[in-house]
């Protein structure tokens, strides 16, 4: 017993000895940038030195002037541009890209087991860590209850190689404001979120994912959607203010945000008089949402892409208002964009096959007005100060944890670049192991 208790000492002594070591201890890797676009600076540097000690950014400067430990590992990306790892801020890594010829959505919910959803969140988060992503926030686990939180563990245990992630849990919506649906009546079907009616139900709901570790709550304040009367997008509003209230009230005092979905119309504007902090896709707005963004300095997630993908016939209703929907988006965005509005790279990936570049997402920005540097910063310092970790993430600066990619194009030129991301490294470690 004694000599157990002494051999715990010894290890406990030995654990605060390590945590005490001196910087100069921990590994050092140098970093050799042909050009350095850091995250935050709207001009590129050629020629930089990226020094890392651990799993931190210790120190960026000019190569010529550099002093390099003589123990470091020198990793030469002399011929790339080097950028921080990047941030998407809206996936569903529980989701496959559901092809609706196979069943869609329901098909997931219905016949999948938890077992192979989160084996393929598994791979899901693999897939966005090796194209640069070393930054998730995922939106919602579409009825595989608090399967994210493990994913998270997962991850942060080392278990499987993954980004770092912000989990939402179960997201909240109201009755008649989310799948399962279309089924008889008589039968109670599952539901890809938490169903909630009435302020103390909501509040509640928030309670439950805050407790069990959601990082953002995301609330569904849109639903379905359809052409209206007069050729206009029209949305189902799902929650009142004074639902929204109690759930951003409770997330506040948590200090946690929460993310809304929300198309356009009654349901966008309840959002921002709730107090939502990023709106989610924001297809259609209109002027008096983007004054108040602005004011409330609230954020835009539009990903854009989703709204490219399976569209019905066109001469169906379904077809129509997938048509619609992309048409009202285009104009949407580049109105925010003008205003001012802090506009956050996000994709929807798992309603987009997780097979397709995440870094798509670029091209449709840039192609609606977004300078290629914006589109970067969006996915990049800016994401980084919508999730709390201002200079620790989303930037190549002293300070920052070690989280940083390569290509060999010019991303500024040709955002598609973007796509073929060849370096990857996330808290120091080189991803693949090169
Ligand atoms: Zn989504």
């Amino acid at each position: 017993m004694k000599s157990l208790c002494l051999l715990f000492l010894a290890i406990a002594v030995g654990a605060v000895a390590q945590e005490q070591h001196p910087a100069s201890a921990r590994p050092v890797t140098v970093i050799r940038a042909g050009t350095l676009i850091d995250g935050k600076s709207d001009q590129p540097r050629r020629d930089q030195v990226i020094v890392i000690r651990g799993n931190r950014i210790e120190s960026v400067g000019n190569a010529a002037s550099a002093k390099i430990p003589s123990d470091a590992k020198v990793i030469d990306l002399s011929k790339q541009t080097v950028l921080p790892g990047l941030i998407d801020s809206h996936t569903h890594i529980f989701l496959w890209g559901e092809d609706p010829d196979k069943g869609g959505y329901d098909v997931n919910i219905l016949m999948a087991p938890l077992s192979l959803r989160a084996a393929r969140a598994t791979v899901a988060v693999r897939r966005a860590l090796e194209q640069g992503f070393t930054t998730l926030r995922d939106v919602e686990t579409e009825g595989a209850g608090y399967g994210d939180i493990g994913i998270k563990q997962a991850i942060e245990d080392g278990i499987i190689p993954g980004p770092r992630l912000f989990v939402a849990t179960r997201a909240i919506s109201t009755t008649g404001g989310y799948m399962l649906e279309g089924y008889a009546p008589e039968l109670t079907m599952p539901k890809g979120a938490q169903i909630a009616d009435g302020p103390v139900e909501a509040r509640k709901a928030a309670r439950e994912q805050l407790d069990h570790g959601a990082d953002w709550i995301k609330v569904y304040m849109t639903h379905r959607s359809w052409v209206g009367k007069n050729g206009e997008l029209v949305s189902q509003p799902t929650f009142t203010v004074e639902e929204l209230k109690t759930i951003v009230d409770e997330a506040h005092g948590w200090g946690k945000k929460v993310a809304c979905h929300a198309y356009g119309g009654i349901g966008l504007h309840r959002a921002l008089d709730g107090g939502c902090d990023s709106i989610e896709h924001g297809l259609d707005l209109d002027d008096a949402a983007i004054a108040q963004m602005l004011k409330q300095s609230t954020w835009y997630v539009p990903t854009l892409s989703p709204y490219y993908y399976d569209w019905g016939p066109a001469d169906t209703p379904g077809g129509q208002r997938d048509r619609l929907r992309a048409a009202v988006h285009e104009p949407s965005f580049k109105k925010a964009l003008k205003a001012g509005v802090k506009i956050v790279f996000g994709t929807d990936m798992g309603g987009i096959p997780w097979t397709d570049p995440i870094a798509q997402e670029f091209s449709r920005m840039v192609s609606f007005g977004m300078s290629p540097m914006d589109a970067i910063q969006s996915a990049t310092s800016r994401a980084a100060v919508m999730l709390d970790m201002e200079g620790k993430i989303g930037v190549v600066a002293p300070g920052a944890f070690a989280d940083i990619i390569a290509v060999s194009g010019d991303p500024l030129r040709d955002v598609k670049a973007l796509q073929s991301v060849q370096f990857v490294m996330k808290d120091g470690q080189v991803f693949g192991g090169k």
